[in-house]
């Protein structure tokens, strides 16, 4: 399994538990931590070799490490890219796609509603790089079209979006990217590559935090950029190595052992999730429920076709206002209040005044995030007592 060129007979789950791995004169069952900055060379030749890039290796371990290596050619295979580069968040994820596919004057276009540190990336720190960036709702291809400019080199988006769970129709976006010269990068935290594989479906770069699911237990920061070796090991790669947001060894293995349980991971939170949707559907005190797995959704039918389960994320609207909503938080004794999610644990959130607090009541609107929306990431705990946790508000309201 060390050799990439024959990982393409497996499936994903083998992948999952076997890419990548090349084991040492210890013959290891698990993947060993390289914990150590540089590599020793056998001569001043070897040395000089590595570093002019005659000679493939090891060097330091900002941009060469055994274990980070590991776990990019682990999700590299996943996502099915020819290359990965590992960093040490998901917004440095982004950070480095940008940096490496981006020039001054160029011109972003994205969909509404991103990641919200995603939104203040490009705002506030590639704006002041004179590199622009549009907004266009996601489902909407032709107004993606109608912001696509001559100097537009980006479409970016996430998909299903958070935490409404609309779902873009990635072949269509990625059509219109290539159409007009440009590239979709699509963030595929939501998915990963167990439900959701996006270069499949004619996009160019894959960024992920894995810090959510791909890590799954809430303990470590991480984040990777897939897609092909041209864009990914050249540009992008050439960014991170100089510029240094890399990903520790330590948290490379944490994630090599969440990707070993991925697939079964996420079929238990789609589970899950789908369960508790369709009970909140029956709920009195329940307005709305948005979750891609029920026919009600706008874009079921789209998600049953891109995605290969619905996820761990739903939304709904309570009966009244804030207060309601805040009840039902409130209320609960299990799920944690915290807006984090890819995690064992679930977790229940207030959109309005947490993670999109900060959008002005016109913007919100604009978002369709209302006052009396909650968002829960679905863990993996018994559903009934999930159910149980949020029936003790929603009686109340
Ligand atoms: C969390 C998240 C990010 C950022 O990842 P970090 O690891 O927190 O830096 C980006 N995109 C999405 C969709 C996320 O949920």
């Amino acid at each position: 399994m060390s050799d990439s060129e024959h990982d393409h007979q497996y499936a994903l789950e083998t992948l999952a538990v076997r890419a990548g791995q090349v084991r040492s004169h210890e013959g290891e069952q698990s993947e060993p931590i390289f914990a150590t900055t540089s590599f020793v060379f056998g001569s001043a030749a070897e040395a000089a070799a590595r570093f002019s890039g005659e000679q493939p290796g090891n060097i330091y371990s900002r941009f060469t490490n055994p274990t980070v290596r590991v776990f990019e050619q682990r999700i590299a295979a996943l996502e099915g890219g020819e290359r990965a580069v590992a960093t040490s968040s998901g917004m440095s994820a982004i950070l480095v796609a940008c940096l490496g596919l981006l020039k001054s004057g160029d011109h972003i276009v994205s969909s509404n509603g991103v990641f919200g540190s995603t939104v203040i990336l490009f705002n506030n720190y590639l704006a002041k790089f004179g590199i622009d960036t549009s907004y266009v709702p996601l489902t909407d291809v032709d107004a993606w079209r109608s912001a696509i400019r001559p100097n537009t080199r980006l479409l970016f988006m996430e998909t299903p979006a958070n935490p409404l769970t609309e779902v873009a129709d990635i072949a269509a976006l990625a059509a219109l990217a290539h159409e007009q010269g440009c590239l979709l990068v699509a963030d595929n935290t939501v998915c990963t590559a167990a439900l959701q594989r996006p270069l499949e479906l004619g996009a160019d770069v894959v960024v992920v935090s894995a810090t959510k699911y791909i890590d799954g237990q809430g303990r470590a920061i991480g984040g990777a950029v897939i897609g092909r070796e041209k864009e990914v090991g050249e540009d992008v790669y050439g960014a991170l190595r100089t510029t240094g947001p890399c990903l520790s060894p330590f948290h490379a293995w944490l994630f090599l052992k969440g990707l070993e349980t991925l697939s079964v991971r996420m079929q238990a939170h789609c589970v899950n999730a789908l369960s508790l949707a369709q009970w909140l559907e029956q709920q009195p005190a329940v307005e709305r429920v948005y979750y891609p797995g029920l026919t009600t959704h706008p874009q079921h039918e789209l998600a049953t076709r891109q995605q290969r389960g619905y996820g761990g994320l739903l939304s709904f609207e309570v009966r009244g206002g804030r207060d309601a909503a805040w009840k039902v938080i409130d209320q609960t004794r299990l799920i944690s209040i915290t807006a984090n999610l890819g995690d064992t644990k679930s977790t229940i959130t207030h959109p309005a005044t947490t993670t999109h607090g900060r959008l002005t009541p016109e913007a919100r609107a604009a978002a369709g995030i209302k006052d009396n929306l909650v968002r829960v990431a679905v863990g993996l705990e018994n559903v009934d007592d999930l159910k149980a946790d949020l029936a003790r508000g929603l009686s109340r309201v």
